[in-house]
């Protein structure tokens, strides 16, 4: 090919690129960065405005605390900043090993293995024990990082409506895989409510299926201590594998696979995720050692917080849109159209207020929505002052 034609299709593919991101933009679901300045929390700051934050995903205000911070400071001092290996070439350090131990002790199995983040830990786990001989029953709702898990895994996959436990056991019925593996999340990522792990569990072991468990909402926000969604059901197998991610309430980074020894092994050895990647550094480790212990210890932290979900709930009055029933931290306000919702949400941040749209493909189309998220750090005035906003701005 000569220099022009490469120019030529090189300027093709840009005028392609650009008729798709058009059409985004007529269709309101274009996206766009906003830049914070300071730290995350209940209060961001944007530009030169302070703004009150219904968006991250920091339910217990840790992100920014100043003990979890020292801790990091401390580790990298001690440790430097850099893990510089992957962990099966000489990156694995003696504090990712003591915060295995303590991670696998909290919620109740007897191993447990980090992850750099949550997305990697459901793509290594699901493409480590499922080939193509294997069937992937999956949830409706689940988060995109389970979806993508089970196409690369190259597996046979069946997605169920939203929590029909009868269709799942159908699927399950009728399939003939040597392998089958539920894949759920256990807090829904856009919807709040919290999958039937029980009724989960003994279709997995009516039908010889392992249960994996994605509790990146629910680890730390519910069960004893925020020991997660396993101990909110007081639920334990040999047949269940859970996750955990350690960037929502934890406040730092990353995710963690707990299970029995073999599974946890099993990974170590073949979850390409975790072996062909740079391991977590140690400053960071030691910042999670930190927020775990504050994490397990201020239930007050989730008393209030349970507090402020109660109270919003008993406060909304809604007209045309529909709060979602969750008694989690994620309390949904369904508007409909991707650019209503996107209008509503400019609204409320004109009064200083941040709540993000999720329009499609992350929720179904006419399912936009509000996502209202709840965090410790909030004062009941910021959802009395987000009541007030959601009234006067409804149509
Ligand atoms: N699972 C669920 C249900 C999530 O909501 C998320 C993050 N939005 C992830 C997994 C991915 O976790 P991480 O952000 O640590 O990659």
């Amino acid at each position: 090919m000569t220099v022009t034609a490469h120019a030529a299709s090189a300027s093709s593919l840009q005028a392609a690129l650009g008729a798709e991101l058009e059409h985004l933009r007529r269709e309101g679901l274009y996206r766009d960065r906003a830049c914070l300045e300071g730290p995350q929390g209940a209060r961001v700051q944007l530009g030169s405005r302070e703004m009150v934050s219904f968006a991250s995903n920091d339910y217990l205000g840790l992100a920014a605390d100043p003990r979890i911070a020292a801790a990091a400071r401390a580790g990298a001092e001690r440790f430097g900043v850099g893990a510089g290996a992957s962990h099966l070439l000489y990156g694995h350090h003696r504090l990712h090993h003591e915060l295995e131990e303590t991670l696998a002790d909290f919620v109740g199995f007897p191993r447990a293995l980090l992850f750099s983040t949550g997305y990697m830990a459901n793509l290594g786990t699901v493409t480590a024990l499922c080939g193509r001989d294997a069937e992937v029953f999956a949830d409706k709702l689940n988060h995109a990082s389970l979806n993508d898990a089970m196409q690369l895994a190259r597996a046979r996959f069946r997605r169920y409506p939203h929590v029909d436990l009868d269709a799942l056991e159908r699927a399950l019925a009728r399939s003939s895989a040597r392998r089958k593996l539920i894949v759920t999340d256990a807090v829904f990522s856009m919807d709040g409510d919290i999958a039937p792990v029980p009724e989960l569990l003994a279709l997995s072991e009516r039908y010889d299926a392992w249960l994996l468990i994605d509790d990146a909402h629910g680890f730390g926000v519910i069960g004893a201590h925020g020991a997660g969604t396993l101990s909110h059901f007081a639920v334990r197998s040999e047949r269940l594998i859970y996750m955990g991610t350690l960037g929502k309430a934890a406040g730092v980074f990353g995710a963690f696979v707990a299970a029995d020894a073999p599974i946890i092994d099993y990974l170590v050895n073949r979850a390409r995720t975790y072996i062909y990647t740079t391991a977590m550094p140690a400053m960071l480790v030691a910042a999670l050692a930190e927020s775990l212990r504050i994490l397990r210890s201020e239930d007050g932290r989730r008393a209030h917080l349970s507090r402020l979900i109660a109270m919003l709930r008993s406060g909304i009055r809604t007209g045309d849109e529909k709060l979602l029933a969750s008694q989690t931290a994620i309390q949904p306000l369904v508007i409909g159209e991707a650019a209503d919702a996107v209008r509503r949400s400019q609204a409320l941040a004109e009064r200083g207020l941040l709540v993000p749209a999720i329009r499609p493909p992350t929720v179904p189309r006419g399912a936009a929505r509000l996502r209202i998220s709840l965090s410790a750090a909030h004062h009941v005035e910021d959802v009395e002052h987000l009541l007030a906003a959601l009234r006067e701005t409804a149509r």
